[in-house]
């Protein structure tokens, strides 16, 4: 993931989009001459689509691919999460498809995550669980996170490549990622088409940052790296695997996505009653690393975990805009303590470290300091 740093942003002024609470920090989002954010409009857009003609096209596309010798139909990438498994239940018994879920492991697994992989798997489902090499996975998350901010660049990678390794080798011709983040969530479209199917280029400019075969060095060797790399996409081609998002198919709505699955398992939320960093208690549950992510946004960009799931909320007609600032008010950018004593042993690093990271990663666009603490130039409004 490249960030903006004060000189790349050009002294340009902070906004805030005017329907959501996203400001025009995040990285590639646009922002329109009325002051809206792309994602709204692609919201807007979400309520005139023909969702049943949508729903036609994929059933038309899986009928195509189902496997006649009884093999896995599709592979889905899966964090045992609402998204990932409401996707995998859809697939499973809404469409009579026999998914392989695949999951690249959380870098600190969390104890609830983990039940509720278990739940989904009692319900009937095969699973594979990769866990690259911990050493070198550990050795990559504490690198992006001194240099780039973020610890789960490698981990990024991970996720997308396993999947896809996956389907070449077992010959399994779909991949059902969940939603494209760049309309959904705000960011640049490449083309429509790219929407409906993940291209690969764009994950790695917009999620992974570069090609994982640079990423040899302070003994990590070119070896070490097969967990994060690609297919071939040569490979790909021939023998005919596509990924695509399952939301562009059906319409996407997180909150919604949580609802129906708590339906069909007791699916455990945080036992905190919310995340931290947020307001909501069901969403990425499945890695102790994940709080520190989000924190590490709102040190690059100045919105945190609740701005995230309040907009989405906004986007989607399930929260109002003042609902979503006094919930940003009282939450975004909360510290990550829940879990920092796991997350500093995985990272080898202490508190003073740990600090002297997360401040040279604050954006001066953002951040100004002010009788010793650290004060945001444009808060929320
Ligand atoms: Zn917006």
């Amino acid at each position: 993931m490249t960030f903006l740093s004060p000189a790349s942003a050009g002294g340009r002024r902070i906004a805030y989009c005017t329907h959501c609470i996203m400001p025009n920090t995040r990285p590639r989002v646009q922002f329109d001459a009325a002051g809206v954010c792309n994602a709204c409009r692609n919201g807007e857009e979400k309520a005139v689509i023909d969702w049943e003609a949508r729903r036609a096209e994929f059933v038309e596309l899986v009928s195509q691919q189902k496997s006649v010798s009884g093999g896995w139909d599709c592979v889905v990438p899966w964090s045992g999460g609402k998204d990932s498994s409401s996707i995998a239940y859809r697939l499973k018994f809404t469409y009579g498809l026999n998914p392989l879920l695949v999951t690249f492991s959380p870098m600190i697994p969390n104890e609830v995550a983990e039940k509720n992989r278990e739940l989904m798997i009692q319900e009937g489902f095969d699973h594979l669980l990769v866990r690259a090499n911990q050493k070198v996975h550990r050795q990559l998350a504490r690198r992006f996170f001194i240099e780039r901010g973020n610890p789960k660049v490698a981990w990024d990678a991970g996720v997308n490549s396993i999947p896809m390794q996956v389907a070449v080798n077992y010959r399994i011709p779909l991949v059902f990622y969940a939603e494209h983040g760049e309309s959904e969530y705000g960011g640049r479209v490449l083309s429509e088409e790219s929407r409906k199917r993940r291209d690969f280029t764009e994950v790695i400019e917009h999620q992974i940052g570069d090609d994982p075969r640079n990423w040899t060095g302070d003994g990590v060797k070119a070896a070490d790296l097969n967990p994060y790399l690609y297919p071939d996409l040569g490979d790909l081609a021939r023998l005919s695997v596509t990924a695509y998002y399952f939301a562009y198919f059906h319409r996407w709505s997180m909150l919604e996505n949580y609802q129906f699955l708590k339906e069909k398992i007791p699916f455990q939320t945080h036992p905190g009653g919310r995340t931290s960093g947020t307001f909501t208690d069901f969403d990425s549950l499945d890695d102790k690393m994940d709080n520190l992510y989000y924190y590490m946004q709102f040190i690059k960009f100045g919105f945190g975990r609740t701005v995230r799931d309040a907009c989405r909320m906004i986007q989607n007609d399930q929260m109002t805009r003042d609902e979503g600032l006094d919930l940003a008010r009282r939450y975004d950018g909360e510290f990550p303590e829940e879990f920092l004593d796991d997350v500093l042993e995985y990272l080898r690093l202490t508190r003073d470290e740990f600090t002297q990271v997360v401040d040279k990663h604050r954006n001066a666009e953002v951040w100004d300091r002010s009788d010793g603490q650290w004060v945001l130039r444009h808060p929320l409004c």
